[in-house]
């Protein structure tokens, strides 16, 4: 198994691998994503790469760019939520 490299630095990872009452949904996402192959396609890597940094990537933001069930977008950031609908 071959992680995401930026594993410790992920507040996604952070805040839901620990999370016991995560569901099945989520935890496919970080099995998926975090600890497979959909590292490489992983909607908060782009952005974090296009804004420099992970400071502005919003904790609850999947990665597949959309809030994680039971949350809202709606106080992420417009450059945020337009990065990560893009096709890059
Ligand atoms: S959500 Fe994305 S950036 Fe964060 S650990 Fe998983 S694959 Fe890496």
């Amino acid at each position: 198994m071959v992680e995401c490299e930026i594993l410790d630095k992920c507040s996604f990872y952070k805040k839901y691998d620990n999370d016991e009452t995560m569901g099945n949904t989520l935890r496919g996402f970080v099995n998926y994503y975090c600890k497979g192959s959909g590292r490489n396609v992983c909607v908060r890597k782009k952005v974090r790469k296009a804004l420099g940094g992970s400071e502005f990537i919003p904790v609850n933001m999947k990665p597949d760019g959309r809030p994680v069930e039971n949350t809202s977008d709606e106080e992420w950031p417009a450059l945020v939520k337009t990065i990560a609908s893009m096709k890059i």
